[in-house]
């Protein structure tokens, strides 16, 4: 049993009864219908297909059907795709012209919303074009950064607000032949605000609402968007392309953070185990990756082109399995549940970990500890309290190591024996090293008899 379950793209290299069967064998918990490719013909075929698999092997798989939302792609090539080269020009145009070197059609009037110098990528962000001038249906570039380009590639605009509509006329017919069919949950792609959700929720009625958060309108409305929906999908892919891929890491975590904050279902996309489309083994990096989400918190992993028209599809499945076992089975893992390090603490890690969570949720003016040697100090330095340690160390050259210890200042001064003494010296350092002010409280800690003659943990508001 796994808690993290693996929700597998179906294409080509999947959709026949037994890949499908094999799949659910190998652990899939969810398939996912991809409305960006095929007709609503063979995804009603591949419901079907789906739901015959599961039946066969007796075990209960969810269906998503993806919509494609407003995603922007280019027409088609007259003579197969196009090489375009760096500083060649290149026009898109919403004419329907047949594509070439010099132009090819797109599916959006970008006229309408782009300027001189605007950035546009295609192709996932392979090539990238600078605006040269805006004319009537046109939107004349230079190519800055060259490359193949072939039919109906996509086609991002990052920083520019499309005037797009949440759902496009195929969406709506998507959308009523999802619910048709009975799909289990529907995304909707390049989400921007809750209201597009409304909108999408409208046309699906009861049926549970992934948003895909991958445009940088998602992430700045994060909030109101998970509010909106049942689940949320990081969709690193375009996410990456339209925001930057240094930004994807921290949107991830913090996405998974609000979203299980809330209890919803959050799913985690693309590229897991890219590799895998053409190896039978994951890179090292990949294995990483896998297993980050998991201890991100992530409640799903997504395989797309891995299980959709790749060459292991098995493989992959049972790769992401056993990672996601892997981690769910460690140490590190459930020291998440038992909120840090340490399952069973002694009365110093108490203290520690109580220090840094009340640091979490009360300011602390300092947390100060009296520890003989230093032992109790660095625990609670391990904890990362959000208030600096004051150290009162009994020996010298234990408070002189500390001075390079992560969060601490430290002081050279005898124990005191009692409880009292050490209240009163902790509020005198804290007000002296620290700018203490009366009325801030300051956590007081003693973690060993040994250190003190007793052991205590105290939080202190300083009196006037
Ligand atoms: P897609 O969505 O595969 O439908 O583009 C996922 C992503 O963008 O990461
Ligand atoms: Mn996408």
């Amino acid at each position: 049993m796994r808690n993290a379950k693996i929700l597998a793209t179906v294409g080509p290299a999947s959709d026949n009864p037994e890949t499908l069967e094999a799949l659910i064998r190998a652990g899939v918990d969810g398939f996912r219908l991809n409305f960006s490719h095929g007709s609503i013909e063979q995804h009603r075929a591949t419901l079907a297909r789906i739901r015959a698999a599961s039946e066969t092997v007796g075990k209960l798989v969810a269906v998503l059907g993806d919509l494609s939302g407003p995603k922007i792609r280019c027409g088609t090539f007259a003579s197969g795709p196009v090489e375009l080269r760096e500083g060649a020009p290149f026009t898109l145009t919403t004419r329907a012209v047949p594509g070439d070197q010099s132009v090819v059609s797109c599916t959006y009037p970008l006229a309408r919303d782009l300027k001189v110098g605007d950035t546009i990528l295609l192709d996932d962000g392979l090539l990238r074009l600078r605006v040269a001038r805006v004319h009537e249906d046109d939107v004349a570039c230079v190519v800055e950064v060259g490359g193949t380009l072939s039919d109906r590639k996509g086609i991002n605009v990052p920083g520019a607000t499309l005037s797009v509509p949440a759902l496009t006329d195929k969406d709506r017919r998507d959308a009523a032949a999802g619910v048709e069919m009975g799909v289990d949950y529907f995304a909707l792609s390049f989400v921007r605000t809750a209201r597009d959700l409304e909108e999408a929720q409208g046309l699906i009625g009861e049926t549970p609402l992934v948003a895909k958060v991958e445009k940088p309108e998602a992430v700045l409305n994060l909030e109101s968007v998970i509010d909106a929906c049942d689940g949320v999908m990081v969709a690193r892919g375009d996410l990456g392309v339209e925001l930057g891929t240094e930004k994807v890491p921290l949107v991830q975590k913090r996405a998974i953070r609000m979203t299980n904050a809330r209890g919803k279902l959050v799913i985690t996309a693309t590229q897991m185990l890219d590799s895998m489309i053409r190896s039978p083994r994951p890179t090292r990096a990949e294995a990483a990756d896998v297993a980050n989400a998991v201890l991100d918190g992530t409640d799903v992993l997504m395989l797309s082109g891995e299980t959709a028209s790749g060459r292991y599809p098995i493989e992959a499945v049972t790769t992401m399995g056993t990672i996601i076992q892997e981690i769910e089975g460690s140490d590190v893992y459930r020291a998440l549940e038992a909120m840090g390090p340490f399952e069973d603490w002694d009365f110093a890690h108490a203290c520690a970990a109580s220090a840094a969570i009340t640091s979490r949720h009360q300011k602390l003016a300092a947390v100060v500890v009296f520890t003989r040697l230093g032992h109790t100090a660095n625990m609670v330095a391990d904890y990362r309290p959000r208030a600096p340690i004051i150290a009162v160390c009994g020996a010298e050259a234990a408070a002189r190591r500390m001075a390079l210890q992560w969060g601490t200042i430290p002081v050279h001064h005898a124990m005191p024996r009692r409880a009292e003494d050490a209240v009163t010296l902790a509020a005198e350092l804290a007000q002296r090293l620290c700018k203490a002010q009366p009325g801030d409280t300051i956590a007081v800690v003693s973690g060993s008899q040994r250190d003190t003659g007793t052991k205590y943990f105290a939080l202190h508001t300083l009196s006037a």
